[in-house]
């Protein structure tokens, strides 16, 4: 009987590596870009002509290649990046397995030319479904200039899978987007269909670039984020709530400088921003990891973008506390312990040792203008505290200005406090005027005390009243008698008398209530809104409601001594500068931007 077993001609063979590989015109521009970076260039251009369906290409100003390397780059496993199996796990270079090429050259018309910077004469070659067609020497400028025409032109099945253009011009755009953001001193441009969509020019950091690429109104609202540990290293920016978006599209993760997708990681930045994030946003974040390549493994996916870490946990860990410090740190919101923030260091393990996940302690609810004996006595606060009366903190870092600042902000708001159009309180501070959003902050001040009120503190602090009885429709009355439990622990007093009755006996001193059935009525409202947040708990979500519905109103007027007790009261929350919704309580206009008014 005959053999059966035949080799596949080369260019079968290609085509099915390139599936891997080349899936959209995006992934010809990444390894178009990413081959012209691994060259050295300093600036490279991307032209595009129908979303990169029927013309992609790259012009760099790189090493260029000789008229036999130029060649041997499309074969199969020619790369010049890799010499021996044991290369793979070291490789900090873009690309490395040396397929790139040969899969572009067997989905797509291409032609190249390019020259070595000492040469005169360059070499140009066409190719056309793997087959070179030309290779003569040609005059060019020193670097490579590529041009992938028609992809998919012999795989008609592939091209149908191909989306509209403006599908694919995003993902074009993204593709860029990722690459320029790890190389700000490369400058690179994009261009579709002859109309300019990036021209970013070469820049000394990152901030500048992602200024390039999002706009400069981003910068203000970035906070940076720096963590060295013996796993890893953590570099880059993050949003500041107030700013995130509903829509995905300014979250990246880098390991190495390398795009990466890691949605265990992304969890790790959401979970620090709990609490302090609006409803159904997304934060963003640049953020870099440095990483020893052994400890990870780039290849388990053909498009390189998926990366497995060998102590994903740990990172977890580290990623989480690193978010939660920056915020802390530079979001005027003190919330980190300083007495252990060394302790995020973690012990260099050796290659044997069992890798225990480290533990950070870092502590979201440290506030050094809280002494947790004092919490009745808020008021007298900054006079108790002999540390906070010197104007310091205790255990003080140098770099701690920015919470230095606010201490002093909180204290010196005390001073003189303006009431403005029945909604702000306004008051001069060190670096500019502080405008504090009174229903917001009173929302804030409530929510806290009410997630922290001790069964010893609550007769204390209880007003009692002429019983006010409520009715209500039975669906809601059920729902209340769920609550019923938590809103008695959290200073109501108040009976269910059966048949869809209640009666109000009593409620939290503290809080602004005119009339108590209709606070009830609000707070209902106010915790059926907050069901879809699956990510609250049942007691945090009866705490915003119920301050959303006892906080003082807009139009409230404040005497000097409500406004002081208001100022002094959110200062000593954990989390000042945030409403329990996520909106910002306190805003300083600085003094620059007043003087840029008289300007
Ligand atoms: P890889 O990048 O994985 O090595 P490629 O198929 O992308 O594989 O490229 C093959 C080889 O061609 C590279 O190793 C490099 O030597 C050369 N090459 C490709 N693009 C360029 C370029 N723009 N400038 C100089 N050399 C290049
Ligand atoms: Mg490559």
């Amino acid at each position: 009987m005959a053999d059966i077993i035949h080799l596949l001609p080369d260019s079968v063979a290609n085509q099915i590596a390139a599936g891997e590989v080349i899936q959209r015109p995006a992934s010809i521009v990444k390894e178009l870009v990413e081959n012209a970076v691994d060259a050295g260039s300093t600036e490279i251009m991307v032209l595009l002509k129908e979303a990169g369906k029927s013309r992609v290409q790259v012009i760099d100003n790189g090493c260029g290649m000789s008229d036999t390397d130029a060649r041997m780059s499309f074969e199969r496993h020619a790369t010049s990046k890799i010499k021996e199996a044991n290369d793979l796990f070291s490789i900090r270079t873009m690309g490395f397995r040396g397929e790139a090429l040969a899969s572009i050259a067997a989905v797509a018309q291409l032609e190249l030319k390019t020259c070595k910077r000492e040469e005169k004469l360059g070499t140009l070659i066409k190719i056309n479904g793997s087959e070179i067609e030309i290779q003569e020497p040609t005059s060019c400028p020193s670097g490579t200039n590529i041009i992938v025409k028609n992809l998919f032109y012999n795989i008609p099945a592939r091209r149908k899978f191909l989306k509209s253009n403006s599908t694919e011009l995003r993902h074009l755009v993204i593709e860029f987007q990722r690459i320029a953001l790890t190389l700000p001193q490369i400058s690179f441009s994009l261009y579709h269909n002859d109309s300019e969509i990036y021209n970013l020019s070469a820049v000394p950091s990152i901030p500048q670039r992602i200024a390039g690429i999002f706009g400069r109104g981003i910068l203000p609202n970035l906070v940076p984020v720096k963590t060295d540990t013996s796993i890893v290293n953590i570099r880059g920016h993050i949003g500041k709530p107030e700013f995130a978006r509903k829509t995905y599209g300014e979250q990246f993760f880098f390991v190495n400088n390398r795009f990466m997708r890691h949605p265990y990681f992304h969890r790790a930045v959401t979970a620090a921003y709990e609490e302090i994030l609006p409803p159904e946003t997304i934060p963003s974040y640049f953020l870099y990891f440095d990483i020893d390549p052994e400890n990870i493994d780039i290849n388990i996916h053909p498009t390189k973008t998926e990366i497995k870490f060998d102590d994903e946990r740990s990172i977890w860990q580290i990623l989480n506390a690193s978010i939660r410090e920056a915020l802390g740190k530079f979001n005027v919101i003190p919330s980190i312990d300083f007495n252990t923030e060394g302790s995020i260091e973690i012990p260099v393990l050796n290659k044997d040792s069992q890798a225990n996940p480290p533990q950070i302690k870092v502590d979201p609810g440290f506030n050094p203008f809280r002494d947790k004996q004092n919490l009745e006595n808020w008021e007298n606060l900054y006079k108790e505290n002999p540390h906070v009366e010197q104007g310091k903190w205790p255990n003080q870092q140098e770099d701690v200005n920015t919470q230095n600042e606010l201490f002093q902000t909180g204290s010196q708001a005390q001073q003189n406090l303006f009431h403005f159009k029945g909604k702000y309180i306004l008051s001069p501070v060190k670096s500019g005027l502080m405008v504090i959003d009174q229903k917001r902050a009173h929302e804030r001040i409530l929510y806290e005390n009410f997630l922290e009120l001790k069964s010893s503190l609550r007769t204390s602090a209880q007003k009692s009243l002429f019983p006010h009885s409520l009715k209500l429709n039975p669906a809601d009355y059920i729902l209340f008698k769920e609550l019923l439990p938590d809103l008695n622990n959290m200073g109501f007093d108040i009976r269910d008398l059966g048949n869809n009755a209640l009666i109000v006996n009593a409620y939290p001193s503290k809080v602004h209530i005119n009339d108590p059935v209709e606070a009830l009525e609000v707070l209902l409202h106010e915790y059926k809104s907050t069901q879809t947040n699956l990510e609250k708990g049942h007691k945090e979500r009866l705490a915003q409601s119920l301050a959303k519905a006892s906080s003082i109103p807009y139009g409230k007027v404040l005497s000097q001594e409500e406004m002081k007790d208001l100022v002094d009261r959110l200062f000593a929350c954990n989390s000042p500068n945030y409403s329990p919704g996520g909106k910002p309580v306190i805003s300083i206009i600085s003094m620059e931007e007043f003087e840029e008014k008289f300007n």
